[in-house]
């Protein structure tokens, strides 16, 4: 039996929606509008298509977009200067890096000036340290409706992705959950949040032995690694829910990192690429600049 499609962009409409009445109570209430800077470095093509649907995402939800763009050849100070300035301007409540940056520029110097209660991202340590604590979950990502103090802001695909499974319906507790990637952006969160909803993680990598018969042994299994359609469909345990994280261009065009047919004729539910986690990704980013800007009291 073909497995179920995971609508990732209805899902993702459900929280764009939550964002938009937010922000429409809180304009209405008389704050401002929440604020959200993204600053892109280079011309790196797929990076330029994200912002532009970060930012049109922004307006769409009533959020402000704070826009500004680097030369790849940008001195790292002047980068260092720009998210100071930002971190300082108090109408600015979410400051978004986008990455990769240009390989001469280092990340963490870059992400280190920006303070956990900006990290949109949810990458400070701070974010990223409550998150493996077990502190802050998905439940908090999504608290949309109260100015209830924010615990902290996590890595949006990850906890985009928990709400794909929580729509879907997809038990997690005691379950198998297989993870391949452990990036700071996608695999070690997501391995955070599955824990908290007390799945059995395992992580896999480039050194993982056995990845093949690892991942048939997953009630869940997630794909983030960056390598077009890596998982096959005989990897795929029936009736398993599979989560394609991947977004690779080939020729073909954009695919996943999950061979989607051999994959569905397997599963019970499939994540499809595109229209699946990536607008998750966008919808949690409007979710923690709302929260962002409640918890800095839209100062
Ligand atoms: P990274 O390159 O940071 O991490 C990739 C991970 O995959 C690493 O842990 C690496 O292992 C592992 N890996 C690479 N090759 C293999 C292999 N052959 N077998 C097993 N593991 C392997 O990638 P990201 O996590 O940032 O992104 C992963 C994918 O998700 C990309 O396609 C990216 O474009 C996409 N993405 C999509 C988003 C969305 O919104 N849909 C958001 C973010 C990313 P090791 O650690 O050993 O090197």
């Amino acid at each position: 039996m073909a497995a179920e499609v995971i609508d990732g962009k209805q899902i993702s409409g459900q929280v764009r929606e939550r964002v938009r009445d937010g922000v429409a109570a809180d304009v209405g209430a008389g704050r401002r509008a929440p604020g959200l800077a993204t600053v892109l470095v280079g011309d790196d093509p797929a990076s330029h298509v994200y912002v532009a649907n970060k930012r049109k995402a922004c307006e769409e939800a009533g959020i402000r977009s704070i826009h500004h763009e680097l030369a790849t050849d940008v001195a790292e100070d002047d980068l260092v200067g720009l998210v100071r300035a930002l971190e300082a301007d108090p109408e600015v409540d979410g400051i978004l890096v986008q990455m990769p940056l240009p390989s001469e520029l280092d990340p963490d110097r870059v992400l280190a000036e920006i303070s956990p209660a900006k990290d949109v991202d949810g990458l400070t340590p701070a974010n990223a340290g409550l998150l493996a604590q077990g502190k802050i979950g998905v439940a908090e990502a999504l608290e949309l409706d109260s100015d209830a103090p924010v615990a902290g802001l996590i890595a949006c695909t990850p906890s985009g992705v928990m709400e794909m499974l929580r729509v879907t319906g997809v038990p997690l507790e005691g379950a198998e959950a297989v993870i391949v990637g452990r990036s700071t952006l996608v695999g070690r969160p997501l391995a955070s949040l599955l824990l908290s909803a007390n799945a059995t993680v395992t992580v896999c990598h480039s050194r993982t032995r056995d990845l093949v018969e690892t991942c048939r042994r997953a009630d869940v299994l997630v794909a983030a690694v960056g390598v077009a359609e890596l998982v096959r469909g005989d990897w795929v345990k029936p009736g398993a829910t599979v989560i394609d994280v991947g977004i690779n261009r080939t020729e073909n065009g954009l695919v996943g990192d999950v061979e989607f047919d051999g994959a569905a004729a397997i599963a019970q539910a499939i994540t499809p690429v595109p229209g699946g986690v990536g607008p998750m990704t966008i919808a949690m980013l409007l979710a923690n600049t709302l929260r962002a800007a409640r918890a800095n009291a839209y100062a």
